[in-house]
């Protein structure tokens, strides 16, 4: 789960990153009583979850109180776009004002701890080529880059981030302060069961701090669990609404772009296997419903309706394992979506398992229109055929 920059900023604060003073707000009114309380000037940073807002006109300095209305008025309810956010943008529905920085004299870096997925251990990044976009800098100029890979029961090592400190040239004063900025920002790693925390730029003020003027991070929704109060910042407004949806009923949605084919499937492995199915038929899916092992008619009746909810879906393809969910239950709920949707697009059904007869008569006698299919090459053969044929 993604937060917003204001969020994860207040989140480093409490572990001891250095973050400039601000507050979110919501409406014009609220951005000027917050840049009275922070004092001029102020940068006014829209808050969505994309980045490149710098180049998008996502960040502007305000130097007066008219300077934050206007900007605050301009981005608010506005469509963003920057490189991240794809064409259709991101409508801005909230600000961060934040006191504004004098850049003069100060240098932009980069800090990040991820998990590196190979070592299967947390790592830590840094560049003293900061501001840019990383993933770029990796591409060109990967010796830009330090690393320092950490063990996940010690923790960073005092004398690993002194390393990585002098790698980016910081000896002599400004030694400790980056040790300490680097330290504090793998505790919050740490600490928030992070994925992801980046700091970007990490600047170094023309008086020597270290401050986090930007800050992405990504949480594990796997540790969600154990933050009540984390979970709670969750803004589903910048989520796909049917990702959204199938959370709230324990469902695994999966927007594909450019097919045409909806799939509901039990499991990763089956969804992988009829993804390579149906293409190999010449077609392709436009989603993945992933309803999981005990899923009841009632969740399957729900994955229907968000399946279909997409609009790119022609044909639907449910391929399914009856093992602990039973083919019964899954024609019932089948049977149910599509009397209460009145389903417009052609529907093939494979499954196999237990009480499998039971579903099959389910289906037939239900008088809707379902094509059945025996194995799943058969399956992805009628799927694409009632999809418009190979794409
Ligand atoms: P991003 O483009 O979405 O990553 O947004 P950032 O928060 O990184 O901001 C982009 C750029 O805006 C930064 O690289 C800075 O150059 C500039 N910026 C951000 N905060 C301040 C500030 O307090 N003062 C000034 N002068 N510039 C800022
Ligand atoms: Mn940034």
């Amino acid at each position: 789960m993604k937060l917003h920059e204001h969020q994860a900023k207040g989140l480093l604060a409490r572990y001891g990153v250095p973050v400039p003073r601000g507050r979110a707000v919501w409406t014009v009114e609220e951005a000027g009583q917050v840049a009275n309380e922070i004092g001029l000037p102020v940068v006014v940073k829209a808050q969505i979850h994309a980045g490149g807002r710098g180049k998008g006109g996502g960040v502007r300095l305000a130097r007066t109180f008219a300077e934050v209305e206007t900007h605050a008025r301009n981005l608010l309810g506005a469509r963003l776009v920057t490189q991240q956010t794809g064409p259709e943008g991101r409508v801005v529905r909230r600000l961060l004002i934040e006191e504004g920085l004098d850049l003069q004299g100060s240098r932009e870096m980069y800090m990040a701890v991820t998990v590196d997925r190979a070592l299967a251990r947390p790592i830590l990044m840094a560049s003293a080529r900061g501001g840019v976009n990383i993933e770029d800098l990796a591409a060109s100029e990967p010796e830009a880059i330090v690393r320092e890979s950490v063990d996940p029961l010690a923790g960073l090592h005092g004398f690993q981030a002194r390393r990585v400190a002098l790698a980016l040239g910081f000896g002599g004063a400004l030694l400790a302060p980056a040790t300490d900025f680097l330290l504090a920002v793998f505790r919050a790693f740490e600490g928030l069961d992070a994925g992801l925390v980046e700091v970007n730029p990490w600047l170094l003020t023309a008086d020597g701090r270290f401050v986090a003027l930007d800050a992405k991070l990504d949480l594990d929704d796997n540790a969600l669990f154990r933050h009540s109060e984390l979970a709670e910042m969750r803004d589903t407004s910048e989520e796909s609404p049917l990702e959204v949806e199938a959370a709230r009923h324990d469902l695994n949605y999966i927007k594909l772009e450019g097919g045409n084919v909806g799939c509901m499937v039990n499991g990763a492995g089956l969804a992988m296997a009829t993804m390579d199915i149906i293409k190999l038929a010449g077609g392709s899916p436009a989603n993945f419903l992933d309803v999981g092992g005990g899923a009841s008619a009632d969740q399957v009746r729900h994955a229907f309706r968000i399946l279909i909810a997409d609009p790119d879906v022609r044909a639907v393809l449910v391929n399914i394992f009856g093992g602990i969910l039973r083919c019964d239950v899954l024609a019932e709920g089948i049977v149910a979506a599509a009397r209460e949707l009145n389903v417009a697009v052609p529907v093939v059904v494979r499954m196999k398992g237990t009480n499998e007869a039971q579903g099959q008569a389910i289906l037939r006698g239900s008088n809707l229109a379902f094509e059945t299919a025996d194995d799943m090459a058969d399956a992805a053969a009628k799927v694409v055929a009632a999809a418009g044929g190979p794409r």
